[in-house]
């Protein structure tokens, strides 16, 4: 292992809620929000600045934006896929960092953001700008960097060049995002550490989804190869709206028990990442994906 502690970044309010059926309110996003920041998140997905009727669930960005706590000691992430959504978002006053959205495939890039993949790497460069300019950092995601949900197989050299070409716009960093679920922890394994040698200093973030049960596996993989950062959504929840078949993130009450067991620090509370599992769970009549929530504590509370 590379490392002793790893950041979790929490997603729940945004890749979590996007694709659910229930619509939330905006006053039950910022409770969310509130209690993820109780159980030390200190980085948060907060919300994304696209269109309204692509996405209905995030149709309320800015009030979610005027409804964040003040709160220095926390970075709110709010996603965008162009300049239009950058502006929206920085106008906001309240969002810390811009995150963009690079594709790896064609196809898949014209249905979430009606780009080619090179087209969405141009764009996203354009937000790291963007909040650059503004004052503020930019990071981005490569999206279906493991698989297509349209194209199957995405090769290696297709992430590494979009990597190279991201990188020189100084995001603080790359991720590296299994949309659809289809990763396996050796692909991770070799991906992670030949993005992280490729773009070093600037670090690699992951994002997994649960869609096929190797999210935790592929976790792990990646901070043995040397990502830092991993995206987690309290209970499990999530999915892309225009990826078919998508389902939860990996859940941030599982990555926790998982690395702090193992003896690395996430700097977030279990019991109260639970708690806030079975809150959600009631806000929207049903058990959520994340396992450790539905299973006997361990080690048992004194
Ligand atoms: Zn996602």
């Amino acid at each position: 292992m590379y490392t002793n502690s790893i950041e979790v970044l929490e997603v729940a309010p945004r890749d979590g809620l996007q694709n659910e059926k229930t619509a939330i309110g905006t006053p039950d996003k910022l409770a969310l929000i509130d209690r993820a920041i109780a159980a030390g998140a200190r980085r948060i997905e907060v919300t994304s600045f696209v269109n309204p009727r692509a996405v209905p669930q995030m149709a309320d960005a800015d009030a979610v934006a005027a409804g964040l706590p003040d709160r220095d000691d926390v970075t709110y992430i709010g996603l965008v896929m162009n300049q239009r959504g950058a502006e929206r978002a920085l106008a906001t006053g309240r969002i810390d960092q811009l995150g963009a959205v690079a594709v790896a495939t064609d196809t898949f890039a014209m249905a979430n953001q009606n780009q080619t993949s090179d087209g969405s790497v141009y764009a996203a460069r354009a937000i790291i700008a963007a909040a650059q300019g503004a004052g503020r950092t930019g990071q981005v995601t490569i999206a279906a960097a493991f698989g297509c949900p349209f194209e199957g197989e995405v090769a290696e050299a297709r992430v590494l060049a979009m990597a190279a070409a991201l990188a020189q716009a100084g995001p603080v960093e790359i991720a590296l995002a299994d949309t659809i679920g289809v990763a396996n922890p050796a692909h991770v394994g070799r991906l992670v550490a030949q993005v992280r040698d490729l773009i070093a200093p600037i670090p690699v973030r992951v994002h997994f989804h649960n869609t096929r049960g190797t999210g935790l596996a592929n976790v792990w993989a990646a901070i043995a190869a040397g990502a830092t950062t991993v995206d987690a959504a309290i209970g499990g929840l999530g999915g892309c709206p225009f990826a078919p078949g998508a389902s939860g993130n990996v859940s941030t009450e599982d990555v926790v028990y998982m690395l702090e067991r193992a003896g690395i620090a996430t700097g977030l509370d279990l019991g109260a990442l639970i708690d806030t599992n079975h809150w959600l769970g009631a806000l929207m009549d049903r058990t959520l994906p994340g396992m450790v929530a539905r299973a006997p504590r361990f080690p048992k509370l004194s």
